[in-house]
């Protein structure tokens, strides 16, 4: 019994073959550059990965390459017993607190919500579209927004004129939603407690906080889109809106110019030239005066959401690292708990360089909050939400 993983973008579909209890991704790959002359493909199953580089003409044609894949190197569909296929999609809106069976309504609805989700919900179509005509089990979609469908009006709530915020849909909705529940959960079953205050920061190319009370979101960084909050690889994260007034009537600048300068040439890139963490470090050893302040800005805000998130919770019991930076950069975690140590926050430093895939603490015993490293695995969530929706 295995479940079909797909996370399909605008140029891009992600997949993996997953066993949901075990948790074992049994094939991996990535279909890149569709539509763009020339196209990617990598498939990785039984520690053997296959590169393809061909012309990519769509998404059905990028799946189509996928299945030959499977059955040319393995494993072949046929005997993989695929009983449901689930579908990351970034944009829920208001319309689903979990996961949902993708009826021809729900269909409607994802379509329906692409301009709150311009940059992803019709690409999450393309993929829906073509997996369904190819594969003849039920479809499921995983929203990134359903776990914050809970937050609390307070938190929600955008202090715009309210006739103007329903008419548009304009809400906080959130995203990484899926990442941020599987990961408190995880902590929850850790710690062996369900009524914790969690911080957890998930820290990748796109970037966010939640604040989690008992297993419920009570806050989270980003917004009607991805692009509020902590500073991200591409992306500026918070800024004062009127920016965009000052540069569209200064600088004669577009929507669709500042579209692009906010999500893609912001963030790191945007002060350090480069939006990948480590190209940005080994800049800043090499003392690039852009890399340190962006190393600078994207801390201070990052410590700014965990002093905000601690004080909304009236306490914090576990703060936890995920995603690439979270996972992986122990400098980053070191800096950012020397600044909490007023709080009595302590981590271990040789718990903190240990590189590994597990799930770990890294505090001491006397640290006011536990501190811990939870890998997070979006894949494996989408998979056990369909699976467990569907039985
Ligand atoms: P996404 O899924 O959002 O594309 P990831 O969660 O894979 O992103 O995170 C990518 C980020 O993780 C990149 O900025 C990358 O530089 C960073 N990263 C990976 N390994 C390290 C490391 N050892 N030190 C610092 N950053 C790292």
């Amino acid at each position: 019994m295995t479940v079909l993983v797909i996370n399909s973008g605008s140029s891009s579909i992600k997949y993996q073959l997953v066993e949901p209890v075990s948790g074992e991704a049994i094939a991996v790959g990535l279909v890149e550059r569709i539509g763009e002359g020339t196209g990617y493909i990598t498939h990785t199953y039984d520690g053997n990965t296959t590169e393809i580089t061909a012309p990519i003409i769509d998404h059905g044609d990028g799946l189509s390459r996928v299945l030959d894949l499977f059955n040319e190197k393995g494993p072949r569909l046929a005997d993989a017993d695929i009983e449901v296929v689930g579908h990351r999609v970034v944009q829920g809106g208001k319309h689903f607190a979990g996961p949902a069976i993708i009826t021809p309504e729900v269909r409607q609805i994802i379509e329906d919500l692409c301009p709150l989700g311009p940059l992803h919900n019709p690409a999450h179509l393309k993929g829906i579209d073509v997996a369904m005509k190819l594969f003849d089990v039920p479809h499921v979609a995983v929203f990134d927004t359903a776990f914050f469908q809970q937050l609390p009006d307070e938190a929600a709530v955008y202090a715009i004129d309210k006739k103007v915020a329903q008419r548009h849909a304009i809400r906080r909705y959130g995203a990484h939603g899926t990442s941020h529940h599987f990961v408190s959960t995880q902590v929850s079953e850790i710690l062996g407690k369900n009524n914790l205050k969690q911080i957890v920061l998930h820290l990748g190319n796109g970037a966010s906080a939640s604040a989690v009370v008992a297993g419920r979101a009570v806050e989270t960084s980003m917004g009607l889109t991805p692009l509020e909050g902590l500073v991200m690889g591409s992306r500026s994260g918070d800024i004062d809106p009127a920016i965009i007034f000052h540069l569209a009537r200064q600088g004669n600048m577009s929507i669709d110019e500042l579209d692009t300068l906010l999500n893609k040439q912001s963030g790191l890139r945007g002060l350090a030239g480069e939006n990948d963490m480590r190209a940005v470090r080994e800049m800043a050893v090499h003392g690039d005066d852009g890399a340190q302040l962006a190393l600078h800005v994207y801390k201070h805000r990052l410590i700014s959401y965990i002093g905000s998130y601690w004080t909304l919770m009236g306490g914090l019991d576990a703060l936890t690292f995920t995603a690439g930076v979270g996972e992986n950069d122990a400098q980053l975690r070191s800096e950012v708990i020397k600044r909490l140590s007023p709080f009595g926050v302590k981590i271990d430093e040789d718990k903190n360089a240990v590189r590994s895939k597990e799930p770990r603490i890294i505090s001491t015993e006397d640290s006011s909050v536990t501190v811990l490293i939870v890998p997070t695995n979006e894949e494996l969530a989408i998979a056990r939400q369909a699976m467990s929706l569907i039985s």
